[in-house]
């Protein structure tokens, strides 16, 4: 019997055409003897459309992308319905999904009342890591070094903004990064480095979310390294990101193509091993399961500071992660039938 995925792709999020172009590399890579695909894309608006079973990865250019009208079920919105259908239940659905609505945990509560197998992390981890000053807290707590931060929600920062500012100024300076609690991708994220542009941040971060971090700029190198598991978690090697720009912003993610991935990083293998420690850390203290990657400054002084899990990072076969994990021995179709692995696994364990 073939293993059913649903695959959930596209978003109502910045990342809707990433999130496209992982789909069809997803359903290029799959072993169509093991598996059956069928795709379900979320269009920019919101609604939820099924598309035909996919059957040979010749299909999947024109099934990937097909128009809204065609396959519209009627319904816009969200469509648990989709997913459940009687007469063709899915067996596990994997959510490509990043950013708010996809990787917070808002998707993975439906399908746990779906009671369905997903690729990835629960609610818990998902919602934890989407949040920066939670996820921060809880690094805190576990006793991983990172940057100080600081907090604000908006509607305090309207009333006292001269206090909002001079907090910062006291407690960080500068340079300083001002972020949306809840994004991804860099987006809504400017780097200060004095009042003015404190100000303008601020005002930035705030579009996008009722709540920000603020955080202390350091000088350091990009770390990263991929964690793969469930309650036992492996890593991959780290790679290491070389930004051309004053940092790694949307643009230099995914539009120009131009920043530098450097796999495996150049770190000794004591600094590796301590790396591979930091991220088991990370992924125990935020309860993953699935996969996270997991991003690191490595200080002037040979310090790594957590800067981020991913709870569902890039995923296209030129992204970071899968790319690790190409280095590590596991090749992108071998990653992806790891992953859908373990959702029927942990699935199982919940039961
Ligand atoms: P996102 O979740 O959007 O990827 P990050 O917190 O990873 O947000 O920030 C995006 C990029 O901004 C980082 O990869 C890094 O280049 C830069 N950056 C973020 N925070 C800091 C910081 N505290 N000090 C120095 N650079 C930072
Ligand atoms: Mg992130
Ligand atoms: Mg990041």
């Amino acid at each position: 019997m073939k293993i059913k995925i649903g695959l959930l792709y596209g978003g109502k999020s910045a990342e809707h055409k990433v999130s496209m172009q992982t789909a069809l590399a997803v359903t290029k890579a799959l072993d169509y003897e093991k598996f059956e695909i069928h795709p379900i894309y979320i269009s920019v608006d919101g609604e939820w459309i099924k598309g035909p079973q996919l059957n040979s990865p010749a299909e999947n250019v024109g099934a990937l992308e097909f128009s809204t009208s065609a396959h519209s079920l009627g319904s816009p919105g969200f469509s648990p319905a989709l997913l459940n259908a009687e007469e063709e239940r899915l067996d596990v659905i994997f959510p490509l999904l990043h950013g708010p609505n996809g990787e917070d945990g808002t998707v993975q509560g439906m399908l746990e009342l779906l009671n369905l197998p997903y690729v990835g992390n629960g609610v818990l981890a998902s919602a934890a890591g989407m949040d920066k000053v939670i996820m921060k807290n809880i690094f805190a707590q576990a006793g991983l070094a990172q940057v100080d931060y600081v907090s604000f929600i908006r509607s305090e920062w309207e009333k006292q903004q001269e206090t909002s500012y001079q907090q910062v100024e006291t407690k960080l300076g500068y340079p300083c990064f001002v972020k949306p609690a809840n994004l991804g991708s860099s987006v809504g994220i400017s780097k200060c480095t004095n009042r003015a542009e404190l100000e303008e941040a601020f005002k930035e971060a705030f579009q996008f979310d009722r709540k920000i971090i603020v955080e202390q700029g350091v000088t350091a190198r990009e770390i990263e390294i991929g964690v793969l598991g469930n309650d036992e978690a492996e890593c991959s090697v780290a790679g290491e990101i070389v930004p051309k720009k004053a940092f790694y912003d949307y643009k230099a993610k995914y539009e120009d193509g131009d920043t530098g991935l450097i796999i495996p990083a150049d770190i000794s293998k004591s600094q590796y091993e301590e790396l591979k420690e930091l991220a088991e850390k990370a992924y125990k203290a935020l309860d993953c399961s699935g996969l996270v990657r997991a991003d690191f400054f490595l200080t002037a002084k040979g310090e790594f500071l957590i800067n981020e899990v991913n709870t569902m990072p890039g995923f296209t076969p030129f992204s970071m992660f899968p790319l690790m994990w190409k280095h590590t021995g596991v090749e992108y179709p071998q990653l992806i039938e790891r992953l859908v692995n373990l959702a029927i696994e942990r699935h199982e364990e919940k039961q």
